[in-house]
């Protein structure tokens, strides 16, 4: 399949539609591959979680899996601010204690490849939610100072009684140019895949990291296994579907090193991480059709495991319930 017409995406020149509803028709923009920029894509699947529709094609050129059309930046915004919470994050709302006695996932690999900030001055997590992976550096480095870029309100709020300064609520302004921050620890547990343009962001962090500063990310492995009955593996939250290859590619094109890169460990099979500093040299990205072919073949296999009735009517479940609801207390007045 080829596309007519298509840009290369930038943070700012998606369409604005106002129009808030769930139809991806309406609300949607066709976008180039955010690593080689090619419009040479094949479509793989248009199930969704929850119901939701999606477009999830893969790159034919160097691979990357992604969401084409998808919803425009206003929708996405619209999304995170008012409804993301009520589909992944239904427990968000009190303030949880501080749990310097519980373990941390990310603190625990960076310790273990021996790879912590020592003394470090600022500390970054892009997508912090409620804070508690930060929560937990707070304990651990009390003379830091530590950011945050947040787009849920609800979030917002915690974070600030919890003495958290918000960077940005938009990971795609120019929150890198408008402060002269250089970070030594930048964390990014499982957000990548749900930007716009992940390169660019990776461009903005590889420009306000430190000379020893490290970038610890975590996103799903698209080649790990789908769960059989536990609801389609696609969802229009997740923009982007990365593998070990792709992830290779990022880095290169943003001049960042991952110095560890590992799929998967006893805390989470299921995730890719990597740690990264900056690069000393220029690095080349590389793809080629086998990158391809097997993501697009471990797909199409894996997709026979979500071919279930009860996964339909689960979704459907999911998307209605509401609505269901709110129609009963109306009724009932
Ligand atoms: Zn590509």
């Amino acid at each position: 399949m080829k596309m007519q017409c298509v840009e290369r995406l930038t943070p700012h020149i998606q369409t604005v539609n106002e129009n808030t509803n769930l139809n991806m028709r309406k609300n949607s923009i066709e976008i180039a591959c955010n690593i080689c920029e090619s419009i040479d894509y094949e479509l793989i699947s248009r199930r969704g979680q929850f119901g939701l529709p999606v477009n999830v094609v893969i790159c034919k050129n160097c691979g990357l899996t992604y969401l084409n059309p998808r919803w425009s930046k206003e929708r996405y915004q619209l999304f995170y601010k008012q409804e993301y919470d009520r589909y992944y994050r239904p427990n968000f709302r009190k303030i949880k204690p501080i749990i310097s006695n519980k373990k941390n996932i990310i603190y625990d690999r960076l310790n273990f490849y021996d790879k912590l900030p020592v003394a470090p001055s600022n500390i970054l997590d892009i997508g912090t939610g409620d804070g508690i992976n930060l929560e937990y550096f707070m304990d651990v480095y009390s003379n830091a100072n530590f950011y945050a870029i947040e787009p849920s309100s609800q979030g917002q709020r915690l974070l600030d009684k919890k003495g958290i300064v918000l960077l940005a609520d938009d990971v795609d302004t120019d929150w890198e140019q408008n402060n002269n921050l250089k970070f030594d620890l930048i964390i990014m547990r499982h957000v990548l895949e749900h930007f716009l343009d992940p390169l660019a962001v990776l461009k903005k962090i590889q420009n306000c990291l430190s000379d020893d500063g490290i970038l610890y990310l975590a996103v799903p492995n698209a080649l790990t296994p789908f769960k059989p009955l536990q609801g389609f593996w696609f969802r229009v939250v997740h923009t982007y579907y990365f593998n070990k290859y792709s992830l290779r590619n990022l880095m290169a094109l943003s001049r960042m090193n991952s110095i560890v890169m590992k799929e998967g460990d006893d805390y989470n099979p299921t995730e890719i991480f990597l740690i990264a500093k900056l690069a000393k040299n220029e690095l080349k990205p590389e793809w080629n059709n086998d990158i391809y072919r097997l993501q697009r073949d471990f797909f199409v296999e894996q997709m026979k495991n979500e071919n279930y009735p009860i996964i339909y009517l689960k979704s459907m479940i999911n998307l209605y319930l509401p609505w269901l609801v709110k129609l009963k207390k109306q009724i009932l007045g």
